[in-house]
């Protein structure tokens, strides 16, 4: 099982923000801003690039989940951030394929 499958199952304990029969919402434990959140799909897909087509319904519910939450987290008229990282130079340090919602300051850009 993956780190947010264990999330998921309760066997790891996580701030749960919101939850359905597809995707999970936690706060992330080590946040990178003042709201720091992750979606993540139940099923564990490795990463963004080994999403299938057949997956494209999952994915588009991850997003939209994941607008709805920020919006529940009072993101909605300041801006927010959705960002997925893909791989060690995208600086994926979990292979469960995760959107971090990030949000709360001004996010400088480019990322660094
Ligand atoms: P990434 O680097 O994109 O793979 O993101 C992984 C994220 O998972 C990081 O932001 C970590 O802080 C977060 N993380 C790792 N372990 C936990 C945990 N037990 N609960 C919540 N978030 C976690």
């Amino acid at each position: 099982m993956t780190l947010f499958e264990k999330i998921a199952a309760r066997e790891i304990p996580a701030e749960i923000l919101y939850e359905d029969e597809r995707v999970i919402a936690f706060k992330d434990i080590d946040p990178q801003a003042p709201v720091h959140a992750l979606i993540v799909p139940k099923q564990a897909i490795a990463r963004i690039a080994e999403a299938k087509d057949s997956e494209g319904e999952l994915l588009g519910h991850l997003l939209l989940r994941a607008k709805d939450l920020a919006r529940k987290m009072g993101l909605a008229e300041s801006g927010y951030r959705l960002v997925i990282n893909n791989g060690s130079d995208g600086g994926e340090s979990v292979p469960h394929l995760h959107c971090h919602i990030l949000g709360g300051r001004a996010l400088t850009w480019p990322p660094g």
